[in-house]
């Protein structure tokens, strides 16, 4: 049978129905531990010679569903879900790098996992570079005989620069790399870099996955060996596993993950139309934008341009800060992809641990905030963005 189209995987579940009186939604196994029928089945399941659950932390039937229909939309062998996005970069990254080894991270990725690399390269000497990942060329200069992984966010935050997976997973094969991708900004829904060859991807699932602003969690997904080793070392080892509730949330979530993401991306089309008519708006950053610099390679990579926009407000910090005080639709907080449209102050809130000067040569000036269009309806969101423009600038 033809394999059925991703909106409706989304929707549809691996567990049998018949053993859970016909439940429609996911059963929740909310217990911290399995009971043996006997000692004799406890040191089966121990020494791996019966499958079966034996404690939360190293495996549940919710955990598993979500871990299944994760793998399934990411087209790859295994996932392992995580209490955290960060708990799936740290895991992946520790079970694929070891002391005197080398990382090649695209320019701008996300605040912890750069903290992360830092942490490591500091206390285990496990080296990394930033650099833009503009081509083949660029990025076969930086490789050294260390590097091991290709670390890829795209689009980046708050910036949207895009990096061409295909390109650099070219770049890696090449070389014999292997290509983790962070792909919570686009979801599976709009981007799936296993399909192009990368080896692994990672989300923070509090985010679009998620989707209803209730939950942090992540998920890692790549080959069945590497997956399997994980679940058995930086997972059940250091423990950053996710809670049965958790994993059932986001069970749900993915149900409406299209429809979730079709109206964040028609959303943000409207809004970034409306802005460009904005005296006091500059600079906005959509790979929507036919002006966009990657909007070609946005076009071609994603299946649409996603939920999130980033601009200037004409006035600095200042500005930034009055504007942002005036709104009431939009609320003012950092994460994204919840169903509330959500606004922040990078260079205040989510950059504000980098040095100004670097933040200036990532373009993240005082003036930028970031906004992910929630599912609000389009005109009241931009009635509650236009006024608070107006009250803004009699303010100041
Ligand atoms: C939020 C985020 C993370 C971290 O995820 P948490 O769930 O907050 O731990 C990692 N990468 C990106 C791109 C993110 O936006």
């Amino acid at each position: 049978m033809k394999k059925k189209e991703l909106d409706t995987r989304l929707i549809h579940s691996h567990f049998d129905r018949q053993q859970h009186h016909g439940s429609l939604a996911h059963p929740l196994y909310q217990t911290s531990t399995f009971v043996f029928d006997n000692a004799e089945q406890g040191e089966a399941r121990f020494a791996g010679n019966e499958s079966g659950y034996m404690y939360s932390r190293l495996g549940n039937p919710t955990v598993t569903e979500l871990e299944k229909k994760m793998a399934d939309l990411e087209e790859a062998e295994e996932a392992v879900a995580f209490g955290s996005g960060m708990a799936a970069v740290s895991g992946v990254l520790i079970h694929l790098l070891k002391s005197g080894d080398h990382v090649l991270v695209s320019e701008g990725v996300y605040g912890c996992t750069y903290g992360f690399l830092e942490m490591v390269k500091e206390k285990f000497n496990i080296d990394f570079d930033l650099m833009q990942m503009s081509s083949e060329a660029a990025i076969k200069e930086r490789i050294r005989p260390e590097t091991k992984v290709l670390y890829v966010e795209t689009p980046i935050n708050p910036t949207m620069k895009l990096v061409d997976l295909k390109m650099v997973i070219k770049a890696a094969k090449e070389e014999g790399l292997r290509v983790v991708v962070d792909n919570t900004f686009s979801s599976p829904y709009l981007q799936q870099p296993l399909t192009l060859g990368a080896d692994f991807v990672i989300h923070s699932a509090t985010k679009y996955i998620s989707g209803h602003g209730d939950v942090i969690a992540g998920i890692a997904a790549g080959p069945a060996e590497d997956m399997q080793t994980i679940r058995m070392t930086t997972q059940k080892d250091i423990g950053g596993v996710i809670g049965p509730f958790d994993a059932w949330l986001l069970l749900r979530g993915l149900k409406t993950l299209a429809v979730r993401m079709d109206r964040h991306c028609d959303n943000a089309r409207f809004i970034f139309e409306k802005l460009k008519e904005e005296q006091s708006v500059k600079n906005i950053i959509y790979p929507g934008d036919k002006n966009f610099a990657q909007h070609h390679l946005a076009k071609s990579q994603m299946k649409d341009f996603g939920g999130l926009i980033s601009f200037e407000i004409e006035g600095g910090k200042k500005a930034a800060q009055a504007f942002m005080n005036e709104l009431s639709v939009v609320q003012v907080a950092v994460s994204l992809g919840d169903a509330e449209s959500l606004i922040q102050h990078p260079s205040t809130m989510t950059h504000s641990v980098v040095p100004e000067e670097d933040r200036k040569k990532m373009g993240i000036t005082d003036s930028l905030v970031r906004l992910s269009v929630g599912l609000e309806n389009a005109e009241d969101i931009w009635q509650d963005i236009k006024q608070a423009l107006e009250k803004a600038y009699m303010k100041i």
